[in-house]
C-alpha cells in the first residue's frame, strides 16, 4: 500500500528543466499540493513514521518546509519552529552560515524556541547537496544541544550525495 501511495506522490511532483537557471532540474511540489489524496498521503506517511518517536519539535526550513512541517507537527503533538532566511524573525535569533553553489546564505532561528535535550525532526521538501539540512542540524544540534532524531524530505536527489553531508543524522525520504 505504501508503494502505491509513493508512486502517486512521485508522479504528482512536476519536474521543470532549467529553472531557476540552466542545468537545474526543478522539482515543483506545488502540483503535489493540488492532488488532495497525494498531499494527504505525503503527510500521513511522515506521521506514521514519527508519531511514536517522542518528538517534541518539528523544525521546518523556509520556504517549503513551512508547507509540510506544520501538518506533521499537529498530527504528532509537537510544536513547530520555523528556520528562516536572515532578517525575517523579529525576536532574538541565532544564525548559522552555509555555502551555496554560488556564495553563502544564512539560516536563523528564534532563541528560546527549542531547549537543549528536546527531540527534533527537521523537515524540508527536498535534499540536493545537503548544505541546507546540514546548517539546520548545526543550529539545533551543535548550537542549542537539541537531539536531531531525523531529517525528513519528500524528495532526494541522490546523485548529489547530500545524505553523506549529514554525518550520523538519519535521512528519510519518500521519493528519489
Ligand atoms: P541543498 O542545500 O543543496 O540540499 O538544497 C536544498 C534546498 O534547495 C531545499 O530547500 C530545496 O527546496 C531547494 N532545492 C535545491 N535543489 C532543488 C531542485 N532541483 N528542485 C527544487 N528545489 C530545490
Amino acid at each position: 500500500a505504501n508503494d502505491t501511495r509513493i508512486a502517486a506522490i512521485s508522479s504528482a511532483i512536476r519536474v521543470i528543466p532549467d529553472f531557476p537557471k540552466p542545468g537545474i532540474l526543478f522539482h515543483d511540489i506545488t502540483t503535489l499540493l493540488l492532488d488532495t489524496k497525494a498531499f494527504k498521503d505525503t503527510i500521513d506517511l511522515f506521521v506514521e513514521r514519527y508519531r511514536d518517536k517522542n518528538i517534541s519539535v518539528v523544525a521546518g526550513i523556509e520556504a517549503r518546509g513551512f508547507i509540510f512541517g506544520p501538518p506533521i507537527a499537529l498530527a504528532i503533538g509537537a510544536k513547530f519552529v520555523p528556520m528562516r532566511k536572515p532578517k525575517k524573525l523579529p525576536g532574538e535569533v541565532i544564525s548559522e552560515e552555509y555555502s551555496l553553489e554560488y556564495g553563502k546564505d544564512v539560516m536563523e532561528m528564534h532563541v528560546g524556541a527549542v531547549e537543549a535535550g528536546e527531540r527534533a525532526l527537521i523537515v524540508d521538501d527536498l535534499i540536493a547537496t545537503g548544505g541546507t539540512l546540514c546548517a539546520a542540524i548545526r543550529l539545533l544540534g551543535k548550537r542549542v544541544g537539541v537531539h536531531v532524531v531525523e531529517c525528513a524530505c519528500v524528495v532526494e536527489l541522490p546523485e548529489l550525495k547530500g545524505r553523506d553531508r549529514l554525518g550520523d543524522k538519519p535521512l528519510f525520504v519518500l521519493v528519489n
